[in-house]
């Protein structure tokens, strides 16, 4: 292996761990600010991380469908900024499917009365009234806190296998603090009320986020949107470095000095700056310090977890499946827990419009059954899964591609925030790296939340601002305080009850 050590070419440069949402934002900006950077980034094709659009013999689509929408101002103009009027604006529709009928997400009451039909509706209310007169005494498993409020019929249908298949976990088993949190202030006569009166504003005036019906999204995908600025950044002198995986990051003394990096034809490189931004998963990037921080940060570090997602995409002859931009699947005899049908999101992610290109999306454990499966087995599970589901006949699939994506969200067990703090404390004590992005941070945000630490990143390495990142909270709004063991900056996830 040849070693290269790439000189730092001014008096303040910057190397830039990742390039997704979060680490090409971090690079825009300090560009903004005549501050030099250097991206680099462990795939060899792709930039944008999460947020990529994966092509496929003409067809492109997301690894999930990604929305983009933010109530921070800054990030909307930001997009617009980048794309102009290559941002659509598209219409939400969005179902669940559940024994063959389609319920209208949010729920809608005449909608989810004729489809569970008269018989099915009075076992759910008489499940309701039971639930009311005889609840679980303290619940603390999901299963029990929203059989309570529903019914366990109810609860059944629209909560328990999709909960399931996103976490991998028996609602049995799952904490019912996730979701009291998540459906805080929700129950039976709410949710009615709601499903008559869909778009009311909630008690602070805000419009629920699941009732949003419109939302932005670039014609060719969100990877247009992240290609454009790598593409723009190279054009000014700031490379983006494809196929460069970071395989340790050198300190001197509480310094970093450089990061090494191994490109495609195996060789080593050294890249060296005075300020380093990464958006690695902050369990990597601990792995990663050389020499290795203190023992407890280290076990710390092993002990954040995370879930993992892959995708199914197949390529259908016909033109139309469905209206939905997706459809979340309830239906407990298969494993897909999503469907994305990508011409809806944008007409032009399909090169023929007779064609249609869908997305299944599996959540999954890295090194389990179905991270395992080979890339052919995976694609007859999702043939065979639409069949199931009456989308389409397997002989109508002319194309597939598989996508797996470890680390898609950073779980919130019950002791990760302690061992995140111990990590954060050490980092402290290493003035010249600074960490932003989901799992930069580990946390399991949007786009816009990724963008936003990014950007106030970048302003304190420019020196024009020094807000603190950790501060931005869900909707990628700064708070100036957060009160100590107080983590506001999260959307919640649930997390196992303690046996
Ligand atoms: C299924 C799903 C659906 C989503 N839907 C939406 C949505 O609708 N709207 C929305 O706004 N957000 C959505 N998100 C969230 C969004 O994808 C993330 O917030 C965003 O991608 C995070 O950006 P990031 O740059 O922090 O991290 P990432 O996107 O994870 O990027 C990190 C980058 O670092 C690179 N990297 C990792 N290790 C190394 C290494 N050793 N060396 C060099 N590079 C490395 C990775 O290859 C990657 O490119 C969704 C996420 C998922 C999983």
């Amino acid at each position: 292996m040849r070693v290269s050590v790439l000189p730092s070419p001014t008096s303040k440069h910057v190397v830039v761990i990742g390039a997704g949402p979060a680490g090409l934002t971090a690079a825009y900006e300090l560009s903004k600010h005549q501050v030099p950077s250097t991206v680099v980034e462990a795939d060899p094709h792709y930039v944008g991380g999460i947020a990529r659009t994966v092509e496929h013999h003409g067809y492109r689509f997301d690894i999930g469908g990604h929305r983009f929408f933010s109530k921070n101002q800054e990030i909307e103009d930001l997009w617009t900024e980048v794309l102009g009027e290559e941002m659509l604006t598209r219409g939400r529709l969005s179902r669940i499917y559940y024994r063959g009928k389609y319920f209208d997400y949010p729920l809608k009451a005449m909608n989810a009365l004729r489809n569970l039909g008269l018989v099915e509706t009075v076992r759910c209310m008489s499940s309701y009234a039971w639930a009311r007169l005889r609840p679980v005494k303290n619940p603390h498993t999901l299963d029990d806190w929203v059989s309570n409020q529903f019914g366990r019929r109810l609860f059944n249908i629209f909560f328990k296998t999709y909960t399931e298949k996103v976490w991998g976990i028996p609602t049995t088993e799952l904490s019912a603090d996730w979701a009291a949190q998540r459906i805080k202030g929700l129950n039976m006569v709410e949710a009615i009320k709601g499903a008559l009166f869909p778009k009311r504003a909630s008690g602070r005036g805000e419009v629920i986020k699941t009732l949003i019906d419109r939302f932005r999204y670039p014609r060719l995908g969100p990877g247009q949107m992240w290609e454009t600025v790598a593409a723009g950044l190279a054009r000014q002198g700031h490379p983006v470095k494809l196929g460069w995986k970071v395989t340790g990051i050198r300190r001197q003394g509480p310094t970093v000095t450089s990061v090494l990096a191994v490109d495609q034809a195996g060789e080593e490189h050294e890249l060296t700056g005075q300020e380093f931004v990464s958006t690695l998963p902050v369990r990597t990037l601990v792995e990663l310090m050389d020499p290795p921080p203190p023992e407890e940060v280290l076990i710390a570090a092993t002990r954040l977890g995370y879930r993992d997602f892959l995708s199914v995409t197949l390529m259908i002859d016909r033109g139309d499946l469905f209206p939905d931009n997706w459809i979340y699947i309830h239906e407990p005899g298969v494993k897909v827990g999503r469907l994305q049908n990508f011409k809806n999101w944008s007409p032009s992610m399909v090169p023929d419009q007779s064609k249609t290109c869908l997305g299944m999306e599996y959540f999954c454990f890295e090194g389990d059954g179905l991270w395992t499966m080979s890339d052919a087995e995976l694609i007859e599970l999702g043939k065979r899964e639409l069949a199931q589901l009456g989308m389409c006949r397997p002989e109508e699939v002319f194309d597939g591609c598989v996508v797996r994506m470890p680390k898609a969200y950073p779980v919130y067990d019950d002791e990760y925030q302690e061992h995140l703090k111990v990590i954060r404390d050490w980092l402290e004590t290493v003035p010249n790296l600074h960490l932003c992005g989901r799992n930069g941070m580990h946390k399991y945000n949007n786009q816009d939340h990724s963008m936003m630490t990014a950007l106030l990143v970048a302003r304190r390495i420019a020196g024009v601002s020094d807000l603190d990142p950790w501060n931005v909270n869900a909707d990628a709004e700064y708070h100036e305080e957060v009160r100590d063991g107080e983590d506001k900056t999260g959307r919640r996830v649930p997390s196992r009850v303690a046996s």
